[in-house]
């Protein structure tokens, strides 16, 4: 159990107290060039807590004149030959710093994270910093083993040459991110992107600015130089100035596929590159041989873990015929289970949405579906006794069919959509079946029906017998309409550097 698990309510709420105190008076400024400064506008906005619909804090509005500010410094610290130098080693060295300053704040990040996002304080220090840590870890492993390859070419003249490869920062970097996992999605690219050579700038969701600016002063309090990592908080439209830039050479994105789709499309000024990572609509296949208990147990965490505002969420479940209506029994169970209030309450393990609008979205899905003839198993609206914050129930629709919006849209909420099936030849066509292709589950003991499947399913992540496992040592994408490129491993290494081909004539 994690220290702020075992820690009592008061505790926590006692830290959000505090960094609430702290947080008012002058609005939270922009990162840019190392200095927290306030937009060109002047403007602000206002940050809340999910739990009360309480504004925390105002949180500086960047704009477009803010957004050229922040990549002339992010162009300028990429040239600085104390970045642009630096060894591998040193580089390395300042993403462990940075690792070690997250994990000295970690109390303090995972409450922050919780205020301003509604998820769970013990879900958010167990999932998003410490998994941030990791993320720094791991990267600061890559700059020290990262490079070229010397090739064995045959040019026709027949001259000695010798042809090696090397690997290259990209440039500055334009990160847009959700707030769905605003600490985890920003490591998950930060990261790479520093362990690369790159400089960046970040954009956080607007409703959840507030760890990415921490984060960004932690990287200076370790040592990474000014101007290497820039901040940019404010809403769509800073993220679009980001994108239209000339003086940024990728753009790395998370978040819905529309804006995806549009973000393609603004960068085609200076053909910036592009990766994405975008919306799921993940499906959970069960077969009758499988381990019900398991299979429940993780499909309502697949489905209900943060509220089912995750990608990867396992919204689609096929469950046989003769097996559907046991395993629909039994997650619905575990929903009852889930403890329903304020995340700073370590009991609480299912926290609100994150606004009133993602509320909204969430009980429209569900009219949606009842009205094209699903079956409102349970939940489906505000759990009764919490009537400030937008808490919704964890929800199971049965009756679902392929073509019905709530099977082929993504609702991001708690809302698992159940569809029966018997005929084997069908299923995976079914499954693939979606515009997205994120991720699957797979539920059974069959060994060659797991194999056959994990081959036939158009997803990026397989999972057989588990779900919503991610390491920074595998990677992580969708095929489809749910992405380009890859996250983690070697793949998120390339996804920041450019490769260049060096022929050295030795004749
Ligand atoms: P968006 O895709 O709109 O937002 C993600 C990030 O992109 C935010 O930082 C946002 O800024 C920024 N952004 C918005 N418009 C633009 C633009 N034109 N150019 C560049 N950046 C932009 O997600 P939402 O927060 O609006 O959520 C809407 C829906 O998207 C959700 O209900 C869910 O279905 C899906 N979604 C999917 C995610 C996933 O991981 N698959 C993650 C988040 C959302 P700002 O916050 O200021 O709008």
């Amino acid at each position: 159990m994690s220290a702020l698990a075992q820690a009592s309510a008061s505790d926590a709420y006692s830290i959000a107290e505090r960094l609430e105190a702290g947080l008012k008076g002058a609005p939270r400024g922009l990162i840019i060039d190392g200095k927290s400064v306030q937009s060109v506008t002047g403007k602000t906005f206002a940050t809340h807590n999910p739990a009360t619909g309480k504004e925390i804090c105002q949180v500086a509005e960047g704009g477009v004149e803010d957004v050229d500010l922040a990549v002339r410094a992010a162009r300028r610290a990429l040239e600085n030959p104390a970045w642009r130098d630096m060894s591998a080693v040193d580089r390395s060295l300042l993403l462990n710093r940075l690792a070690d300053l997250i994990e000295r704040d970690a109390q303090d990040l995972a409450v922050l994270e919780c205020i301003d996002n509604g998820k769970p304080a013990t879900l958010t220090k167990a999932v998003e910093i410490e998994g941030s840590i990791k993320t720094f870890r791991y990267f600061a492993g890559w700059p020290t083993k990262f490079g070229g390859e010397t090739l064995p070419v045959s040019p026709r003249s027949g001259a000695k040459i010798l042809n090696y490869t090397v690997r290259e920062p990209v440039g500055v970097c334009g990160l847009i991110v959700p707030w769905n996992y605003p600490m985890s999605m920003a490591a998950w690219k930060v990261a790479p992107a520093l362990a690369a050579g790159c400089t960046v700038v970040l954009k956080p969701a607007e409703q959840t600015p507030l760890t990415a600016l921490r984060l960004a002063e932690l990287a200076l309090e370790a040592g990474i130089p000014a101007g290497v990592f820039n901040v940019i908080t404010g809403f769509g439209e800073a993220g679009a100035a980001l994108v239209d830039h000339p003086g940024v050479d990728k753009v790395a994105f998370t978040g819905s596929t529309e804006v995806g789709k549009a973000i393609v499309r603004g960068s085609t000024g200076n053909l910036k590159k592009v990766s994405l990572e975008l919306g799921g609509k993940s499906p959970q296949i069960v077969l009758p041989d499988a381990d019900l208990d398991a299979a429940a147990a993780s499909i309502a965490a697949g489905i209900f873990f943060n509220q089912g505002q995750t990608c990867t969420a396992g919204s689609r479940l096929y469950a046989h015929s003769d097996i559907h209506d046991d395993l629909l029994a039994r997650i619905a169970d575990h929903a009852a289970k889930l403890t329903i209030g304020n995340g700073l309450d370590p009991a609480v393990n299912f926290g609100p949405l994150v606004s009133e609008e993602q509320w909204d979205r969430v009980s429209s899905y569900v009219e949606i579906g009842q009205r094209e003839g699903a079956e409102l198993v349970c939940g489906g609206s505000r759990p009764q006794g919490l009537n400030e914050g937008f808490f919704f129930q964890p929800t199971i629709m049965a009756n679902a069919a392929s073509n019905m919006r709530i099977v082929r849209e993504e609702i991001f909420g708690p809302v698992l959509s159940a569809l029966r099936w018997s005929d084997p030849e069908d299923l995976v066509a079914q499954a693939n079946d979606s515009d997205f292709g994120l991720s699957a589950g797979i539920w059974t003991n069959n060994l060659k029906q797991a194999h056959r499947m994990a081959a036939a399913v158009k997803a990026g992540t397989v999972w057989v017998n588990c779900f919503n496992l991610v390491d920074n040592a595998t990677p992580f994408g969708g095929f489809k309409q749910s992405g380009w490129g890859r996250e983690h491993g070697r793949q998120a290494m390339e996804l920041y550097s450019e490769v260049k081909s060096v022929w050295v004539n030795l004749s």
